[in-house]
C-alpha cells in the first residue's frame, strides 16, 4: 500500500498539473486550481489570498466563497487568520475558526456558515507570497497527511506565481518582481547612482516543480548530494591551514551535507510529488522562515551555512553555475547579501553602486567601495530575494535608501537630486585649483587618505595638497598571501611618483579589529578592535613592519619620506617604533640604498591616552595625526562598527570638542604638526568647526574636498569660532544646532 501522504500529495499534483498543462491563463487558471483543491479535499471553500503590496493580501480566487468578493476583499498582514498565516508564516488548522484567536468575520464574502479552516502560507525561500486557505461547514481538523499534501501544493504555486503563470488576462494580479519597492539601510559610501541590479550570486530558477517518477527524481537528489559533498572535500583541503574559522564553516557544511535527517525530509517531498529541486526548495524556505525567527546569532548563522549549501544544490541540480550567464547589464549595481574586499576589487570601477543586505560601515567591503567611491547602502532588507538581474534601481547612498523599479514620481524626484549635485560638482570643479583659504584669511591644507593605486588620479582631479593617510594595509587585505618586499616597494614608488612630489603620508600595517587578513592566524580575540592590532602586533612580531619600513626606504629612493605608526597608545610604543625604523635605515644603508633626502616620524593619536603623554613624546613626533573614527569609538566607548550606538554621539558634542582643543594646544605648545583623517574631516560642516577651533590640516576622501573647500572659503573661521563657544557656554550637548543655524543665516 502506498504511503498515505504519497496518496494525497501526489494525487492532488497530479490533477494540478493536467490543470496547468491546459493551456488557460490568469484568473482562468487560479479559479480552475481553487476549484480542483476544493474538489480533491472535499471541501466547501478553497481559497487564494496573493500579496497585493508589503501590507495587503488580496482575495485573488476561490471556490466556495462570494464571486463577487475576487479581488474586492482585501486584509492587512495580521488581519483575521487569514493575515496571521501571511504574518507569522506558519499554518493555521482549526475545526472551530470563529473561536480562534484573531478570526475576523468578513460577510461580504459570505462565509459565515463556514466552520473549519486550514491556511497555508505561499511562499519562496523566506519571501511570503500569500495565503492558501481551505474551509468547511462541518467542523473538520485536517489530518497530518492533508496539511502536508497542501503545503506541497502551496510550494508548487508558490513556484508557478514566480514564473508568472498566474499573470494574464484579468487577473488583475500585480506580476511577482515587477512591483516597485524601497529598501531603507545604512550609509556605506555617500553618492547616488542609477544603474540596473546585477546580482553577485543569481537566483536559482525552478521550472519543474512537478515530477512523475519518484524514484528517478531521489536518484538525482542522490547524485547531487554525491557530488555536493565532494566539492565541500575540496573546499576543505584547499582552506588555508590554520583558518580556524574557515575550517569551522566548512565542517558545517559538510555535516550538513551528511545530514539523514535532511536528506530525508527532501525525500519524503519528492515522495509527495515534488521534482528533486522543487524539494530542496521546500526545505530552504522552511530554513529561511526558521532563520528570521531564531534570537540565537549563533544557530542563525549555521541557518545560513544550510541555505548556502542548498544554493549549491540547486545549482547542481539544474546546471545553473553561480555564473548563469547572465550579461553584465548596463550601469551595473551590485546586489549581494555580502561580498568580500578581493571579489569587489574584481569588479572594479565598472559598478555604478553597491547594495549589502549585511555589511558594516567599517568592514573590508565598505573601506575598498569608499576607496573606489562607489556609492554603498549595507544592511538593505531582503533586496536579494526581490531583486531580478537588470531591474532598475536607484540607489541614495547619501540616505541609505535604495528604489528597486522606481515609479516616474521617485524616479524623476531622485533625477532632480543628482542634477543638483552635478551642479554643486561644477562649482567644485571651478575652485579645484584655488587654495582652502578662509574669508578671514585662514589658509587649511586638505589632504586625501588613500590605500589604493587606483586612488591617485585623484589626487588631481580633486585638488588635493598631498596623501594625508596612506592606509598600506589595503594591499594586504586584498591579496591571498603577505605580499613580498619588491612588490611592494614597487607600489610605494608608484605611489610617490604619480604624488608628482606632493607629500604622501604612508602610514604602517594597521591589521586586527575589522581588518582580519585571510592568510594571518584569527585571535579569537573578545573585543578585537581593543586587541591585538596595529602597531602593537608590528612591535610584538616585528617581521611585517621590518620589511614594510624597508620597502618604503627602498621605494622613496632618495626622494622625501612621511611614516605614521597607526594606533599609538603610550609614548614607549612609538620610542620602540622609531628604534625600528633607524634600525631599518641602518640595513638600508649598509646595503647601500639610497636613503630618504628626508624623514618625518608621526603618530596616529587614536586613543584617548596618547592625548595625554609626556610632553616630550609632543617634542619627538614630527606629526600627530588625530584617527577620528577610533579616537571617537573609545572616547565615548560606542563600536564605530555598531550602528545603534555609533550615531548616538555627536562628533561635535562639546566634550570631544574640548578633547580635540586640549590635544590642538598640545600640539600648538610644542609646534608638533597636526591633522585630522577620520572620516569626520570630510564632513563640512564637522570640518568647519575643526578648523575654528585650530585644526589646520584635514585629510578626507577625495570626494569629500570640494564641498569641504566650498565652504571653509565661504566663511570665517573667527565668526564660527564665537558660535560655537557661545554654545559652549550655553551649556548645549552639541554645537551643531547653533552652528546649523547660523551657517542657514550666512
Ligand atoms: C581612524 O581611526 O580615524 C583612521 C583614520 O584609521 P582607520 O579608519 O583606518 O582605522
Ligand atoms: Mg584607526
Amino acid at each position: 500500500m502506498p504511503e498515505p501522504r504519497e496518496s494525497e500529495s501526489r494525487k492532488l499534483l497530479g490533477r494540478l498539473r493536467e490543470a496547468l498543462a491546459e493551456g488557460s491563463a490568469g484568473q482562468e487558471r487560479l479559479d480552475r486550481i481553487t476549484g480542483l483543491i476544493a474538489e480533491s479535499m472535499r471541501t466547501d471553500v478553497c481559497s487564494i489570498y496573493l500579496f497585493r503590496d508589503q501590507e495587503t493580501l488580496e482575495l485573488c480566487a476561490t471556490h466556495g466563497l462570494k464571486p463577487e468578493s475576487v479581488h474586492q476583499t482585501r486584509l492587512r498582514l495580521g488581519e483575521g487568520l487569514v493575515g496571521r498565516v501571511a504574518r507569522d508564516a506558519q499554518v493555521v488548522n482549526t475545526a472551530d475558526a470563529p473561536s480562534e484567536r484573531g478570526f475576523r468575520f468578513m460577510p461580504e464574502t459570505g462565509e459565515e456558515v463556514l466552520s473549519s479552516f486550514l491556511g497555508i502560507p505561499i511562499q519562496r525561500l523566506g519571501e511570503g507570497l500569500g495565503v492558501l486557505v481551505v474551509q468547511t461547514k462541518e467542523p473538520r481538523k485536517f489530518s497530518d497527511d492533508e496539511v502536508y499534501a497542501l503545503e506541497v501544493v502551496a510550494m508548487v504555486l508558490a513556484e508557478m506565481t514566480e514564473l508568472g503563470a498566474f499573470q494574464g488576462e484579468g487577473a488583475a494580479l500585480a506580476a511577482l518582481h515587477q512591483r516597485p519597492f524601497m529598501f531603507r539601510g545604512n550609509v556605506g559610501q555617500e553618492g547616488a547612482a542609477e544603474g540596473h541590479v546585477y546580482l553577485h550570486e543569481p537566483r536559482v530558477v525552478v521550472t519543474n516543480p512537478i515530477a512523475d517518477n519518484p524514484e528517478t527524481e531521489k536518484k538525482r537528489l542522490q547524485d547531487a548530494f554525491d557530488r555536493l559533498r565532494v566539492s565541500v572535500d575540496e573546499m576543505l583541503s584547499a582552506a588555508p591551514v590554520g583558518d580556524k574559522e574557515q575550517t569551522q564553516v566548512l565542517e558545517t557544511y559538510r555535516m550538513f551535507a551528511n545530514s539523514r535527517g535532511w536528506i530525508r525530509r527532501m525525500e519524503e517531498a519528492i515522495q509527495g510529488g515534488l521534482s528533486a529541486e522543487a524539494a530542496v526548495e521546500k526545505e530552504q524556505t522552511a530554513a529561511r522562515t526558521r532563520m528570521s525567527k531564531v534570537p540565537d546569532a549563533y544557530l542563525r548563522e549555521r541557518l545560513h551555512d544550510l541555505d548556502d549549501l542548498s544554493n549549491r544544490l540547486l545549482r547542481i541540480l539544474t546546471g545553473q553555475g553561480s555564473n548563469t550567464g547572465a550579461e553584465i547589464p548596463a550601469d551595473p549595481i551590485l546586489v549581494a547579501r555580502n561580498i568580500g574586499p578581493g571579489e569587489l576589487l574584481d569588479y572594479g570601477r565598472s559598478l555604478r553602486g553597491i547594495v549589502l543586505e549585511e555589511g558594516s560601515v567599517g568592514s573590508h567591503a565598505a573601506i575598498v567601495a569608499r576607496a573606489l567611491a562607489i556609492p554603498l547602502v549595507i544592511n538593505a532588507g531582503p533586496i536579494t530575494t526581490e531583486a531580478l538581474n537588470g531591474d532598475p534601481i536607484m540607489v541614495d547612498g547619501d540616505e541609505g535608501i535604495v528604489h528597486l523599479r522606481p515609479d516616474d514620481t521617485v524616479a524623476t524626484a531622485f533625477r532632480d537630486k543628482v542634477a543638483m549635485q552635478a551642479e554643486a560638482q561644477k562649482r567644485y570643479a571651478s575652485i579645484r585649483n584655488k587654495p582652502a583659504k578662509t574669508k578671514d584669511g585662514i589658509h587649511i591644507s586638505l589632504t586625501m587618505n588613500a590605500g589604493l593605486m587606483a586612488d591617485l588620479p585623484s589626487l588631481e582631479s580633486s585638488g588635493a595638497d598631498g596623501v594625508g593617510l596612506f592606509r598600506t594595509e589595503l594591499q594586504f587585505l586584498i591579496r591571498n598571501k603577505v605580499p613580498k618586499r619588491g612588490e611592494l616597494a614597487a607600489l610605494y614608488a608608484r605611489v610617490l611618483d604619480a604624488a608628482k612630489g606632493k607629500k604622501v603620508v604612508f602610514r604602517t600595517l594597521d591589521i586586527g579589529s575589522d581588518k582580519v587578513l585571510p592568510y594571518m592566524k584569527p585571535q579569537d580575540e573578545p573585543n578585537p578592535a581593543m586587541g591585538w592590532r596595529a602597531i602593537r602586533v608590528g612591535l610584538d612580531k616585528p617581521g611585517v613592519l621590518r620589511m614594510q619600513l624597508q620597502a618604503l626606504i627602498r621605494a622613496a629612493n632618495g626622494r622625501p619620506l612621511s611614516v605614521m605608526f597607526p594606533f599609538v597608545a603610550q609614548f614607549e610604543e612609538f620610542i620602540d617604533a622609531r628604534e625600528q625604523l633607524a634600525q631599518a635605515l641602518e640595513r638600508e644603508a649598509k646595503l647601500k640604498h639610497a636613503l630618504p633626502e628626508t624623514l618625518e616620524v608621526g603618530a596616529m593619536l587614536e586613543t584617548p591616552s596618547l592625548a595625554f603623554a609626556p610632553r616630550q613624546f609632543f617634542e619627538m613626533a614630527d606629526f600627530i595625526s588625530i584617527g577620528g573614527n577610533d579616537l571617537k569609538q573609545f572616547f565615548f566607548a560606542a563600536d564605530r562598527e555598531n550602528e545603534r550606538v555609533r550615531r548616538r554621539y555627536d562628533t561635535l558634542n562639546v566634550s570631544f570638542l574640548n578633547f580635540l582643543e586640549n590635544i590642538i594646544t598640545r600640539c600648538n605648545e610644542t609646534e608638533t604638526m597636526l591633522s585630522f583623517c577620520g572620516e569626520d574631516a570630510g564632513r563640512p560642516v564637522e570640518a568647519l568647526c575643526f578648523a575654528a577651533i585650530g585644526l589646520r590640516s584635514l585629510s578626507m576622501r577625495p570626494a569629500s574636498i570640494g564641498p569641504v573647500k566650498n565652504l571653509l572659503r565661504r566663511s570665517s573661521l573667527k565668526e564660527v569660532r564665537e558660535v560655537i563657544d557661545k554654545a559652549r557656554d550655553s551649556g548645549a550637548q552639541s554645537v551643531r544646532p547653533a552652528v546649523m543655524d547660523w551657517l542657514k543665516s550666512n
